[in-house]
């Protein structure tokens, strides 16, 4: 599809919030950019895209998105580099990844270079909210509904795909403890885990809270069959360095492909650490962290980059990781991710675009 036949109609907000802005203080997902974009699915193509004030929606009682649950979203960053320039991370990845997940769910196709291009489109409207601190960043939320009013379950034959954006702080996290699951499950095989479908946050959220309820942060979730292998990290993709190589489990129908994973395994392949994406199991981890050939775990994901783990919980015993010093990898890879992603190294990959 030619994005050049879409004009964009955009509506320029009468009542700007910028200028109340406490950027020094921006509370995560609560604050939103003044513009939003829609645009509309029907008679088997999508419609003009619109850039209108930020503002609720009206629905339909019966929306099938609400009553059956085909709604998929993106989670992605614009960044301020220290020349002053917005820019995005790898965003053609968030746009296949988009048209995967409509696939799987059913849903209606979207292009990739229309994706960018609304994306795009948005970003230069509200080019003034992605934040000048270089710790700040704006998240970026595509997403698709079904929005057929219908209560037969059907696929729907109208959806709605949208993107909001919301200025960030500096997501600092400490070191996390992950308790490891071993009766609930996130994604099945033959499932939708490798889908960003709405539902599999809305399924992970009980027993995130009974792990939550015993002191820990996060799960990490295991295969459904067994429970024996270990697959993500809460909403992140895991990581570990056992014998100095990069280890993390191979992406399969229960998995979401992460970008951040996927980068941290090429910069880590780039200078020459053995990578292995295979399964994991919980009792080479356990096993691991035992004789100290595990020095480091981390989730990898957009809002936090990395987030590095200090305890794992199994069968209730705490297995403490080694400390902070012994980080260097994940120390490393987030300076040189974020050192691109802000402009203050070489963008050797291509990866950031203006
Ligand atoms: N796994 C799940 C289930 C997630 O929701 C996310 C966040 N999108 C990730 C992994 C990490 O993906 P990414 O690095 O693309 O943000």
């Amino acid at each position: 599809m030619e994005t050049s036949q879409y004009t964009i109609k955009k509506t320029r907000t009468k009542n700007s919030k910028i200028d109340q802005v406490d950027w020094d203080n921006i509370p995560f997902g609560k604050l939103f950019s003044d513009h939003m974009l829609i645009m509309d699915y029907k008679d088997g193509k999508w419609q003009e895209p619109e850039i209108v004030p930020f503002e609720n929606l009206s629905l339909h009682p019966a929306t099938s998105a609400i009553h059956y649950g085909q709604s998929i979203f993106e989670g992605m960053k614009a960044y301020r580099t220290v020349d002053g320039e917005p820019v995005v991370f790898r965003p053609e990845k968030n746009a296949q990844r988009f048209r995967k997940s409509a696939h799987r769910m059913c849903m209606a196709d979207i292009p990739e270079d229309l994706f960018i291009y609304c994306l795009e489109e948005l970003l230069k409207f509200d080019d003034e909210w992605v934040p000048k601190k270089d710790t700040n960043s704006m998240y970026i939320r595509p997403f698709m509904f079904a929005t057929d009013g219908y209560t037969g379950i059907k696929p729907s034959d109208t959806y709605r795909f949208m993107i909001f954006t919301c200025p960030v702080g500096s997501y600092y996290t400490e070191a996390i403890n992950l308790k490891i699951e071993e009766n609930y499950t996130r994604a099945a095989y033959g499932g939708v885990g490798a889908a960003k479908a709405a539902g599999n946050y809305a399924a992970s959220l009980y027993p995130a809270k009974l792990a939550q309820d015993e002191g820990f942060h996060q799960l990490i979730w295991t295969d459904a069959q067994t429970h024996e292998y270990v697959e993500e990290a809460g909403t992140m993709n895991i990581l570990f360095v056992i014998d100095g190589k990069l280890v993390t489990p191979k992406e399969s129908d229960t998995i979401l492909a992460g970008i951040t994973k996927r980068s941290v395994i090429e910069v880590a392949q780039d200078w020459g650490m053995t990578v292995e994406e295979r399964k994991i199991s919980v009792k080479e981890i356990i096993e691991s962290i035992e004789d100290g050939s595990l020095t480091e775990a981390f989730g990898a994901g957009t809002a936090a980059t990395i987030a590095p783990v200090k305890m794992i919980g199994y069968k209730g015993k705490k297995y403490e990781l080694p400390g902070e010093e012994k980080r260097t990898f994940s120390k490393k890879v987030v300076e040189e991710l974020d050192g691109m992603k802000y402009g203050k190294i070489e963008d050797r990959f291509g990866w950031v675009k203006k």
